[in-house]
């Protein structure tokens, strides 16, 4: 490669074996899927199966399989998390020797009650510090509460992350104020997303990461933890939600929008590719069969600013 060649995009599919795919984030993993292929880009596939008791037995083979009928394709994997759990506890030692974190037994109540300040969006409340700097160890930590300890990552005072989005647009975040220390290492002794998710993107060589916007806020954190491993964060794009009529992230409320119920009640791939893309500014000269179909007419710039709003299945069908 010539020092000035922009390297290869290797995107990435993320999916958390914790229950089937539905519109919405079968939209967002097309979207990542096309935005990949469109650059002739890799795609490697990693299951996150880290979130313990809300994995779902058969929620993988599910999803690969909703995969398969949507005609995305991958270059490597199934990567799983929980064959990388030795690796992540090897970064967080490394970064309790560097001080980048620090063990916390505070419960979700203890943290409701001493956290005033305001956060952003769906967002839970900001940590308020309380240990900081209070245990030296997990063992020390454990002595008080009689539990392991979480780990979180300590933002310093100041902190500033400008992420500079490639759909959202600019967003700056003041760290500290906004979003706190956060969990890195989590009390049932697993990694946490944030850490997990930045240990794989580096080590898959990600440079690409496009999903859903409520993960905006976690770039911001995941910009910390690339700085601490060394590493360049990938190019970030967060495409709006698809929502309900009310405005709300699309739930069970709104209806089925499983692609398994979808297919259950005779609609096809091509149909939900068609939705799909009429949701994401893709012009179709054909029925597209497959996700490949949707290569030619998907631009980057078209996709639409705002959440998308499921208005119900009579907006669904192509066939
Ligand atoms: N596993 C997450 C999901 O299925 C995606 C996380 C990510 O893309 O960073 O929503």
């Amino acid at each position: 490669m010539s020092p000035h060649s922009v390297p290869p995009v290797r995107g990435r599919l993320a999916p958390s074996p914790t229950g089937v795919l539905h519109l919405g984030n079968a939209r967002s993993f097309l979207l990542a899927w096309l935005e990949a292929r469109s650059s002739e880009g890799q795609v490697v596939l990693r299951i996150e199966d880290l979130d313990g008791p809300r994995i779902r037995s058969g929620a993988e083979e599910a999803i690969l399989e909703d995969f398969a009928w949507l005609g995305l394709d991958w270059d490597e994997g199934p990567f799983r998390q929980r064959d990388r759990i030795a690796e992540y506890r090897a970064v967080l030692e490394a970064w309790h020797r560097a001080a980048w974190v620090y063990p916390c037994i505070c419960t979700r109540r203890d943290i409701e009650a001493a956290a005033s300040a305001p956060h952003r969006g769906e967002e839970g409340p900001v940590y308020p510090g309380t240990c900081r700097g209070r245990f030296p160890d997990a063992a020390s930590a454990q002595a008080v509460s009689g539990k392991p300890p979480a780990w979180r990552f300590h933002v310093p005072s100041g902190t500033q992350v400008s992420i500079d989005d490639r759909i959202a647009g600019q967003s700056d975040f003041r760290v500290d104020e906004e979003l706190g220390d956060f969990v890195v290492w989590k009390k049932d002794d697993e990694a946490a997303y944030q850490l997990a998710v930045v240990v794989d993107d580096i080590r898959s060589g990600i440079n690409q990461v496009l999903r859903g916007d409520d993960l905006l806020p976690s770039a911001a954190r995941q910009e910390l933890l690339y700085k601490a491993l060394h590493a360049s964060a990938p190019e970030w794009l967060h495409v709006p939600l698809v929502v309900g009529t009310d405005g709300k992230r699309l739930a069970k409320r709104h209806g089925d929008t499983s692609l398994r119920h979808l297919r259950n009640e005779g609609y096809t791939a091509r149909d939900v590719l068609h939705w799909c893309a009429a949701v994401s500014g893709i012009v179709l000269d054909t029925p597209a069969n497959g996700a490949a179909d949707l290569l030619a007419g998907y631009r980057r710039a078209l996709i639409p600013r705002a959440p998308v709003v499921w208005q119900g299945l009579d907006g669904l069908g192509a066939s």
